[in-house]
């Protein structure tokens, strides 16, 4: 069954048409700066790139441009748009609601813009989209996949917030978590590379990209997560602070700070960029640190010495510690930010192999020393993938009814 995937933004569409269950990606891309006289379509079939300038009205339209382009053209690669069988949706926010992915039906809608509430930026583009694609795709199943269904496992003692508790009842304020369709494939990915059972993994997986987040994983499951109410607490991002003490907030409220400076502050001013002055991007800042800037060297410092304290956090809540992954463009790729990360980690028997940790390549390595009791892998992430099984099994689900 061909299955579209689909990860809708306030204006861009990133799309992957893939084969299922077999996992092939026909064709890959993305339709950017929507509403735009001059928005932009990449289109990758084969290693094969289009690159072409056009104006992209609304989400609808660059649902239907994304579709002309995998049925007509050059670079097709369906005959039909009747071939395509599913779609499935990246949605950021499904609060307490889904703990899976699910087709999507009215409610599922309705609930998708009622968590919007929790995440503004995300969830209605996250909608649109859906709307666009049901409009475009009515006779197919939707499905939903959420960032936070594979959190939906943490216990209450992980999740609850030390605030009067009317906040939770009334409001919902306790800790989601994001990145969870990483977090699950990588931990799926790391059990079946060790040979033990999904239900058998104990891991703690550190998701590094521009967005960063670590999960405590037992029995396959997640315990608890970096992340929270937001997906700003937690490990040091490109942009965004991670944990602060709250009451900075308080403190540069009397400074003259209001509260939309304070939310552009954490969010889009802090971070490898905030201590560094120089850049959130982490491929930049070593590039300036190696050049003797000593702030890019203590943001990459603050960013590694953040993951190795979560790693020691969840080390506690595990008990037992089969592996620690990596994953994300920082984690996939940084071998200096893992190295850091784990110095100094052999009392909870993690100790990385210095040479095995420079030469990471392909879609997993192991880079433990052969002394370490816990394992140390690199896991190439692939949210697409974990959506398109999802989307798959789903739709095989709804066929059965
Ligand atoms: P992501 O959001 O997963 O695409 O990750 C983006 C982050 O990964 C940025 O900070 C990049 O600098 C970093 N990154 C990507 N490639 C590399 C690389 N080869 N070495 C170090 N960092 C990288």
């Amino acid at each position: 069954m061909k299955t579209l995937v689909i990860n809708c933004g306030s204006s861009s569409i990133k799309y992957q048409l893939l084969t299922m269950p077999s996992s092939k990606v026909l064709a890959k891309g993305m339709v950017a700066r929507i509403g735009d006289e001059n928005a932009t379509l990449s289109h990758e079939v084969e290693g094969d790139q289009l690159e072409r300038e056009l104006p992209v009205a609304d989400h609808k339209a660059g649902m239907q441009i994304i579709l002309q382009t995998l049925t007509e053209g050059d670079h097709k690669v369906v005959e039909k748009l009747s071939e395509i069988g599913a779609v499935g949706h990246r949605v950021v926010h499904g609060g307490e609601d889904f703990s899976s992915s699910v087709p999507i039906t009215e409610e599922v809608s309705s609930a998708i813009e009622r968590y919007a509430d929790l995440a503004p930026l995300h969830n209605p583009p996250n909608l649109t989209g859906i709307r666009a694609a049901q409009s475009t795709l009515p006779d197919i199943p939707h499905v939903a996949c959420f960032d936070t269904a594979f959190h939906a496992t943490i216990p209450p003692v992980a999740y609850t917030y030390a605030l009067p508790t009317e906040l939770y009842e009334k409001y919902g304020v306790r800790r989601y978590g994001f990145h969870g369709t990483s977090h699950r494939y990588v931990a799926q990915r790391a059990a079946a590379i060790l040979g033990i059972r999904d239900n058998d993994f104990n891991g703690i997986t550190c998701h590094l990209g521009n967005g960063c987040s670590a999960t405590a994983v037992r029995g396959g499951k997640s315990v608890d997560t970096s992340m929270g109410l937001t997906p700003l607490p937690g490990l040091v991002m490109g942009t965004r602070s991670g944990d602060i003490d709250p009451a900075i907030l308080f403190f540069l409220e009397s400074k003259g700070y209001d509260l939309a400076a304070l939310n552009k502050l954490c969010n889009k001013q802090s971070g490898l960029l905030g201590v560094s002055g120089v850049s959130n991007d982490l491929r930049t800042l070593s590039e300036a640190a190696s050049q003797g800037n000593q702030q890019a060297q203590l943001a990459i410092d603050i960013f590694a010495y953040r993951v190795k304290q979560y790693i020691g956090s969840y080390a506690a809540v595990l008990g037992r510690l089969d592996a620690v992954v990596f994953t994300g463009g920082i984690g996939e790729n940084s071998a200096e930010v893992r190295a850091s990360s784990c110095e100094e980690l052999d009392l909870l028997g993690i100790h990385i192999d210095a040479q095995r940790n420079q030469s990471v390549g392909g879609p997993y390595a192991e880079i433990q020393a052969s002394d370490s009791k816990v394992k140390v892998l690199v896991v190439a992430t692939n949210e697409e993938l974990a959506i398109a099984h999802d989307t798959f099994n789903v739709a095989q689900e709804l066929t059965k009814r």
